[in-house]
């Protein structure tokens, strides 16, 4: 039998029993598949809430455009944009610009100060959503 001392995952404590034990009790693994499920959650919840505020900030910056909106990058620093999330990537094959969405909005930089919003419900997605239902 092997005796080599193994601690339980979720407390530390020193287990008993079975080599492949690796928690001292279903309370500890209970304990142990919650908090991980928690940081799961937290994690969607913290990542929602970017891509909730990046999506009214472009929402905001493009209210009454028709179109498309120039801004210097600034702009969207200064609201507190989050450059490292968004919904869909898009690359624009006659402009050769990469077009990151946030749900219907989304933007492309221009040069490295000025980025272009525009708003756009993508088609493709729709069609497939619909095809879903
Ligand atoms: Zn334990």
């Amino acid at each position: 039998m092997n005796t080599a001392t193994r601690t339980c995952t979720a407390c530390g404590n020193t287990i008993k029993g079975r080599v492949d034990k690796k928690f001292c009790n279903d309370h500890c693994r209970n304990n142990h598949n919650n908090r991980l499920n928690s940081d799961t959650v937290n994690y969607i919840r913290n990542v929602n809430n970017i891509l909730r505020r990046n999506r009214r900030i472009l929402e905001e910056l493009m209210e009454g455009v028709e179109k498309t909106v120039t801004l210097p990058k600034a702009v969207l620093d200064m609201k507190g944009y989050n450059f490292d999330f968004f919904t869909s990537l898009y690359l624009n094959e006659r402009t050769k610009l990469d077009y990151y969405y946030c749900y219907e909005y989304g933007y492309a930089f221009i040069d490295e100060e000025r980025c272009m919003l525009c708003r756009n419900i993508m088609s493709h997605l729709m069609k497939q959503m619909d095809m879903e239902q």
